[in-house]
């Protein structure tokens, strides 16, 4: 019997999982999948926790309900891959030995990487994330709280899970604060270590717009080194007061990739970026937020990805070349508030384009363009989430980016 091993059980780790054990023979490959958690959180929601659109339970569900039977779930934390004899030990000193390895162990904010921000005394007093349940939860109620003064939203460093996401969130805090009525009593900060609202210079400047609109003052290429007391400090030294700060730690991947030798200096694992092979190794891939490709950190990446990776992992073991090639294909919806959102659509090679999606003039989504409809495909991507893509059901939505309903704007736009 051979054996697969999947590293962490999220989003990525558990579409491998389902995909691979509807088309691996049963008697010949046992697939088992490792994850220190129980429960399965669905992320993108973490973003609606702290203004009460949803509550923190519709955002959790056990682990092993979102696993095909047939797919073996142990519960542990990997301490270290030992690449040598090809087996995988957990903290607790367990040893599984596997022929193919996925590391899918996704990657985590770490604020204890940003001298003053867990050590100052401030950290869930006036310093909150909403990158973790935990965090998404207490900043609800700090959220309700709070009553006036300036509200900093923050990135600590590139690359970040969904890179719009700390955009959202300023956008649905000015249209909060709109709706409680003391809008007019908070300066709203949007400070980030970009040159501009976003990544890609087109959506750079809608987004960029949108701030502008909204009155959020946009701090560009502020790059934190410290934090003091209630003040972020640049390493150019400039200084951002805060009586409340919303921000996103470093995001890095697990520890064990470090001591494994897997990883760079973000634990991140260098892959090949068209097949996910680990550099270097024969059985090895990362697929998800854990590697370092140059695509957003995103469940669309990790979706499109898996598409792509299924194929190539049946051809690798027959010993065939892996002809498919991942493009970094990413969409992600951008709440604005009010009801309404944007949708953006990319790959390695192609910036966000205004246009339609993903039928080219009819849509019924808009790109780089905020309407309604855009908004309730992002409450719709829940259930589609839950019940169509971790179980591994097909999604009508073709793995590769397209350029047909998409147009390049013109100098004048
Ligand atoms: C606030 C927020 C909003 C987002 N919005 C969107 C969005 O709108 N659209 C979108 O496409 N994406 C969005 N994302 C990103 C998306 O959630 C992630 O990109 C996606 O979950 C990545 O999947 P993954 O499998 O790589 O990692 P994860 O889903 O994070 O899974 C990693 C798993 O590994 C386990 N693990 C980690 N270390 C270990 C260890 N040492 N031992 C054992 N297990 C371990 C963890 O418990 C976890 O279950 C958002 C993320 C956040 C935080």
């Amino acid at each position: 019997m051979k054996r697969l091993l999947v590293l962490g059980a999220g989003t990525a780790g558990t579409m491998v999982a389902n995909r691979l054990r509807r088309r691996l023979p049963r008697d010949e490959w046992r697939i088992t999948a490792v994850d220190e958690s129980d429960k399965h959180f669905y992320q993108p929601g973490y973003l609606f926790i702290p203004f009460g659109t949803y509550a923190p339970d519709d955002v959790v569900r056990p682990r092993r309900r979102s696993l095909r039977a047939g797919v073996d779930l142990v519960r542990g934390t990997v301490d270290r891959v030992d690449t040598e004899t090809d087996t995988v030990v957990l903290t607790d000193g367990r040893a599984l030995p596997y022929d193919q390895l996925v590391i899918a162990t996704g990657v985590t904010p770490r604020p204890d990487q940003t001298p003053g921000m867990l050590d100052g005394g401030q950290w869930r007093r006036s310093i909150f994330d909403f990158y973790t349940h935990d965090g998404a939860v207490a900043l609800a109620d700090a959220l309700k709280a709070f009553d006036g003064g300036r509200l900093v939203v923050h990135i600590v460093d590139m690359p970040i899970k969904c890179p719009v996401a700390p955009l959202e969130f300023a956008f649905l805090a000015d249209a909060y604060l709109r709706e409680r009525g003391i809008r007019d009593r908070v300066e709203l900060v949007y400070a980030t270590p970009l040159p501009g609202a976003f990544t890609k210079p087109i959506a750079s400047r809608t987004l960029g717009a949108m701030l502008d609109d909204r009155k959020i003052s946009l701090e560009a290429d502020f790059l934190v080194e410290r934090v003091d007391d209630r003040t972020l400090v640049s390493y150019d030294e400039r200084e951002i007061g805060f009586d409340l700060l919303v921000t996103v730690p470093l995001n890095m991947g697990a520890d064990f990739v470090a001591r494994s030798g897997l990883g760079d200096e973000l634990n991140l694992v260098p892959v090949d970026r068209y097949t996910l092979l680990a550099t270097g190794h024969r059985n090895i891939f990362a697929i998800g937020d854990a590697n370092d490709i140059p695509a957003s950190k995103a469940g669309s990446v990790a979706h499109f990805a898996v598409d792509v990776f299924v194929g190539n992992f049946l051809r690798h073991i027959a010993g065939q070349p892996m002809t498919g090639r991942f493009d970094g294909h990413a969409n992600c919806f951008v709440e604005s508030g009010g009801g309404r959102a944007l949708l953006i659509d990319f790959n390695y090679d192609t910036e966000p384009l205004p246009g339609r999606y993903p039928v080219p003039r009819l849509g019924p989504f808009s790109l780089l363009a905020e309407t309604a409809v855009n908004h309730w495909g992002k409450l719709a991507f829940r259930p589609v989430y839950w019940h169509a893509l971790l179980p591994g059901r097909p999604v009508p939505l073709p793995a590769h980016m397209s350029m047909a309903g998409k147009r390049v704007p013109t100098a004048e736009e």
